[in-house]
C-alpha cells in the first residue's frame, strides 16, 4: 500500500513513513493512494471471526511493510483481551441493545476507559516494531488538555525504544485525568506546565522545531491525525457489524442487504473517517450519522455545502468541542470535495446540551442503561434519524451507535442527572490510589529544554 497526501504534493510513501511523519510535508494528511475492495465472502465469514482475525485481515490490506507474523503479534499485543478487561471468547466491545433496532457498541473497555485506546495501542506497537528493526530510539512529545494524553501514555507505556513526554497545564485537568497522566513512571514522563493548554502545545511545537534537540528527527508528535491511529479504528466497525449479523437483525433482510447505520459521536472526525474507509472497501454500511454537540461545523457543511470553521464552544461532551476538525480534509478527499455526494452517505445531526441531558435520563429510566455525555449525543442523533427515516420510507435499518467513553469519566456531569453515584471500576480505583509523579515547570522553553537535554 502506497500513501499520498490530501494536498497531493507528496506521494509514494510507505506505511512506515506515514507512521513516523504523521503530517505530510505539504501540510496535508496521509491517505491510501487507492482503496482495495474486500470480497463478499469475507463479509459473509465475518460473524465466524474473532476481533483479532478481522483486525489482521484489514491491516494486511493497508500495511505491506510489516511481515504477517509480526503484524499478528502487534495486533495480539495491542488488543490483548486482558488489557481490555475481557476474558475468554469475545473481544470486549459489547453490542448492547437499548431500543428497537438500536444498539450501542461499547468501545471503552480499554485501559483508559475511552475509545482512543484502540488507536494509541496499535500505533505505539507498530512504531515499536519498526524501531526494533532499525535499532533506533524515538522520543514522543504530546501536549494534552486531558484525554488524548492519557491514551498516548497508556498506549506507549513499556513499549521498548520509545520515551514519552506529556505536557499538561497545571491545575487545569481533572484529578482523574491527572492520575491517568502522571502515575505510569517508566518510559512516560509527565511535565506539568504553569500555564494553559495552548502554552503546552506551543512548547511541544518548539521542541519539534528545535535544531539542537530535534535536528535528526529524534522527536515525534504522535498526534491524532496519524494514519496509524485511524487504521485500528476500522476494526470495530467490522466487528460491530459481525456481531449485529450474529443477532439475526440483519440476516432477516432480503437478498440486497442494506446493511447498517453507524451513529458516530464526532469531534475531530477520525472515528467517522475510519468508518468511511470501511464502507469504501466494502463493509455494507447504508449510512453514517455525523453526530456532534453544538460544535456543528460538519453537520452545517452537509446541509449547506459551506465549510465555516470557527472557535469551539465548551460543552459537557468536551472531547468533541472542536471548531475545525482535523480529519475534515480526509472526508473531503474521500468525496472529491463534493458536498452532495458526501451528504448521500452521511447525515449530519447536531445535539444541544439539553437534548444530551434528556437522552441520558430517558435511556437510563427506560432501559437502565447509562450513557456518557459523548455517547448520548450519538444516541440522540440516532433516535432523531430513525424517527425521520421511519416516517418517510418505512424502512428501518438497524443502527449501531458508537459509545466512546465510560460514564464514570464524566461523573460530575452525569451523577446529578440520574441522582445516583456511578460505581468506580476497579481499574480506575487502582489508578486513583497511585502516587502522582510529575515535574513542575514554568511556561518556559529553556527550562523544558534543560530537562529534555539531560534525559
Ligand atoms: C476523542 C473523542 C471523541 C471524538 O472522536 P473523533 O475521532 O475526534 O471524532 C468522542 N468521544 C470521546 C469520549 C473522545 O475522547
Amino acid at each position: 500500500m502506497i500513501y499520498r497526501s490530501t494536498n497531493k504534493k507528496v506521494s509514494g510513501k510507505s506505511f512506515k513513513e506515514v507512521l513516523f511523519e504523521g503530517l505530510a510535508s505539504d501540510g496535508g494528511l496521509y491517505m491510501p493512494e487507492s482503496f482495495p475492495v474486500i470480497g463478499k465472502d469475507f463479509i459473509k465469514e465475518l460473524p465466524n471471526k474473532s476481533f483479532n482475525e478481522i483486525a489482521l485481515e484489514i491491516s494486511k490490506l493497508f500495511v505491506d511493510d510489516i511481515p504477517e507474523p509480526e503484524l499478528k503479534k502487534i495486533i495480539e499485543d495491542a488488543f490483548d483481551p486482558g488489557a481490555f478487561g475481557g476474558s475468554g471468547d469475545g473481544f470486549p466491545t459489547p453490542l448492547v441493545k437499548i431500543g428497537d433496532k438500536l444498539y450501542v457498541e461499547e468501545l471503552w473497555h480499554g485501559p483508559t476507559l475511552a475509545f482512543k485506546d484502540f488507536g494509541a495501542r496499535f500505533m505505539s506497537r507498530a512504531m515499536g516494531y519498526f524501531l526494533k528493526q532499525s535499532g533506533q530510539k524515538l522520543k514522543i512529545i504530546v501536549a494534552t488538555s486531558g484525554d488524548t494524553g492519557s491514551a498516548v501514555a497508556a498506549g506507549f507505556y513499556n513499549v521498548p525504544n520509545i520515551k514519552v513526554y506529556i505536557l499538561y497545564p497545571s491545575g487545569k485537568v481533572s484529578d482523574l485525568q491527572e492520575k491517568q497522566l502522571t502515575t505510569f513512571g517508566g518510559n512516560i514522563m509527565a511535565i506539568e506546565v504553569r500555564g494553559v493548554f495552548d502554552d503546552c502545545q506551543k512548547l511541544a511545537k518548539q521542541i519539534l522545531g528545535d535544531k539542537e534537540l530535534n535536528g535528526k528527527g529524534e522527536f515525534s508528535s504522535a498526534n491524532s491525525i496519524n494514519f496509524g491511529r485511524l487504521l485500528p479504528q476500522m476494526f470495530y466497525y467490522f466487528f460491530g457489524y459481525a456481531k449485529l449479523v450474529a443477532t439475526g437483525e440483519i440476516l432477516r433482510r432480503t437478498q440486497d442487504d442494506e446493511g447498517v447505520i453507524f451513529s458516530v459521536p464526532s469531534g475531530n472526525f477520525g472515528n467517522l473517517t475510519a468508518g468511511l474507509m470501511c464502507k469504501k472497501i466494502g463493509l455494507p454500511i447504508a449510512k453514517f450519522i455525523a453526530a456532534t454537540n453544538i460544535n456543528d461545523v460538519v453537520p452545517e457543511y452537509l446541509h449547506t455545502g459551506v465549510y465555516r470553521p470557527r472557535i469551539s464552544q465548551k460543552t459537557m461532551s468536551n472531547s468533541m468541542d472542536v471548531g475545525n476538525p482535523s480529519n475534515f480534509a480526509r472526508m473531503l478527499d474521500l468525496y472529491q470535495n463534493d458536498a452532495k455526494m458526501m451528504a448521500k452517505d452521511i447525515v449530519g445531526i447536531s445535539v444541544n446540551e439539553e437534548e444530551t441531558t434528556q437522552t441520558i435520563k430517558l435511556v437510563y429510566e427506560e432501559s437502565g442503561y447509562l450513557l456518557d455525555t459523548h455517547s448520548a449525543v450519538a444516541v440522540k442523533a440516532a433516535l432523531v434519524l430513525s424517527e425521520v427515516e421511519g416516517r418517510e420510507s418505512g424502512i428501518e435499518i438497524p443502527i449501531i451507535s458508537l459509545s466512546t467513553a465510560h460514564p464514570v469519566k464524566f461523573k460530575d456531569a452525569i451523577e446529578p442527572m440520574i441522582e445516583k453515584k456511578i460505581e468506580i471500576p476497579e481499574k480506575l480505583k487502582e489508578t486513583m490510589s497511585k502516587e502522582k509523579k510529575s515535574i513542575l515547570i514554568e511556561n518556559n522553553f529553556e527550562e523544558l529544554k534543560a530537562i529534555l537535554r539531560k534525559d
